[in-house]
């Protein structure tokens, strides 16, 4: 048998992992080298510029702010690495620092400076920026200019000159370096993946083989988590399912093993009894009448046992929903004790009860009615030779306690908790107790549906008392 899932992958989560990690290593390569060579061709020299920019205006405010201007400008530039040349309005220079022992474009003739200050002069905000290349050093150099003071009349002008390093080959270096770097990553993501991909994906391989196992029908499949958490959560979780489908199993062997006995006890008997008629009694009118009884009391017995079943199965399922109402349970417990009353004057039992002052509970009151009258009638069914049956009703603050007590056989500490089993019926049950071994079944099932505590009080011998609580 084949069963479809919404959707099939192809691939395993091995190879899903692996394959993440692999293109998480390619991204980082191609991040890296946009970074380290892609864009640190125009990243340099954009960052050199606005450090020359910051640059003229500390040596502007120098200039302005202190007297020893001259010293503190050389030495700037010197710890900069940049010439500077500061002149007055008439081109007159007063500080200047040569860095590169006079192959300064703007010391060493290279540029004219009248030149550079008429393009200062000209240009719309009074500054000039312009790349050359210095032969003299063989490098690329920044030239900065800008007007000291008021555009229209200046008070003097500055001038620098960066050098701008050579990255090319920087670039290469950095490039091999970063080949290097790359291929050892890969090697190392290439292991590395492995290694995590087997390690999260072993556990899963194993548990779906249990897995497959379990759903062949083998009950005694282990389930072993191990590595981590979420792996360790669903083997517990699968060996819970696995115990419980094996509950479930068992339950619907024993079910169908009960209900089938519990059918053909009754049809046997109406069979036989039908033949009885047909062959023997049937011209005996009293024998007749007799047969013809027992046949009815079966056909009862058959029909409460097929309304029990139903009942249940339609309480367990769920489809059955509470319809919770408001009821006075003195009221309710009083008008069952009058048909009980009624009934044990034709029955031989006796039955008490003390009505209560009204209270008023919310619950399901057909369900609750029948907890009460299934507790009655198993009272009856099992008092002893006395025959006495008592129900209480004991009202208290947060509950109101309903119990019912007989003075029967009482039943054996080690089989009370079997007793709201389905089908349990205790050795010592005979045939004509009316029961069909379901009756405390439903009892359970209702009280547990209005979440009511419930239990049982039994003494062998002296007899049992059967209780629950209605939330008040
Ligand atoms: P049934 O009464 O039809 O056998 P129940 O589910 O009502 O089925 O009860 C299950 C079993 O619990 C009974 O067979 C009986 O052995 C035991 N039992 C129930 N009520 C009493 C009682 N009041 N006193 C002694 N045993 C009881």
């Amino acid at each position: 048998m084949t069963f479809n899932s919404a959707k099939k992958s192809n691939f395993s989560i091995r190879f899903k992992i692996w394959a993440l990690f692999m293109i998480f290593t390619g991204i980082v390569f191609v991040l890296m080298w946009l970074l380290q060579i892609v864009f640190l061709q125009s990243f340099y020299p954009a960052f050199k510029i606005s450090q020359t920019k910051k640059a003229s205006k500390q040596i502007i405010s120098c200039y302005e702010n202190s007297s020893d201007y001259v010293e503190e400008i050389e030495r700037f530039a010197v710890s900069n690495n940049m010439c500077v040349a500061l002149l007055d309005n008439t081109g007159y220079t007063k500080a200047s620092a040569d860095v590169m022992n006079g192959n300064c474009a703007i010391h060493g003739g290279k540029v004219e400076l009248f030149i550079l200050l008429d393009k200062i002069r000209a240009s719309k905000d009074g500054k000039l920026l312009m790349k050359i290349y210095n032969n003299n050093i063989q490098s690329k150099v920044i030239i900065y200019g800008t007007i000291i003071g008021n555009k229209d009349n200046p008070e003097g002008y500055l001038l620098l000159d960066v050098p701008l390093a050579p990255v090319e080959s920087f670039i290469d270096i950095i490039k091999s370096q970063t080949l290097y770097i790359i291929s050892i990553l890969l090697i190392i993501a290439l292991f590395f993946s492995s290694y995590i991909s087997n390690y999260i994906a072993n556990p899963i391989t194993r548990i779906t083989k249990s897995a497959e196992r379990l759903a062949h029908g083998d009950y005694n499949t282990v389930f072993t988590g191990g590595g981590y958490s979420e792996v360790d959560k669903l083997a517990e979780t699968l060996t819970f399912a696995e115990h419980e489908i094996q509950k479930v199993e068992m339950m619907q062997r024993d079910l169908i093993a009960n209900t089938s006995h519990d059918l053909r006890t009754p049809l046997t008997m109406l069979k036989a009894y039908a033949e009885m008629i047909r062959d023997l009694s049937g011209d005996n009118p009293e024998k007749r009448a007799k047969h013809l009884q027992i046949i009815i009391d079966e056909t009862d017995r058959l029909t409460a046992l097929v309304n029990d079943m139903l009942d249940l199965s339609k309480l367990e399922s769920g489809s059955q929903k509470l319809e919770i109402s408001e009821m006075d349970i003195s009221e309710k417990m009083n008008s069952i004790y009058k048909r009980y009353l009624e009934h044990s004057k034709t029955s031989n039992y006796t039955i008490y009860f003390e009505k209560q002052p009204s209270c008023i509970v919310s619950c399901d009151e057909g369900k609750i009615e029948r907890v009460i009258c299934n507790l009655i009638n198993n009272a009856i069914n099992y008092t002893a030779k006395d025959r006495k049956v008592f129900i209480r009703e004991i009202i208290c603050d947060d509950c109101v306690l309903i119990e019912v007590e007989d003075t029967g056989d009482g039943i054996e500490k080690d089989k009370i908790n079997l007793i709201f089993d389905r089908y349990y019926r205790s050795e010592n049950h005979k045939r004509e107790v009316v029961g069909t071994g379901l009756g405390l079944s439903i009892v359970k099932a209702i009280l547990q549906m209005h979440d009511y505590s419930f239990g049982v009080r039994s003494t062998v011998g002296v007899g049992s008392t059967f209780w629950f609580k209605i939330k008040r």
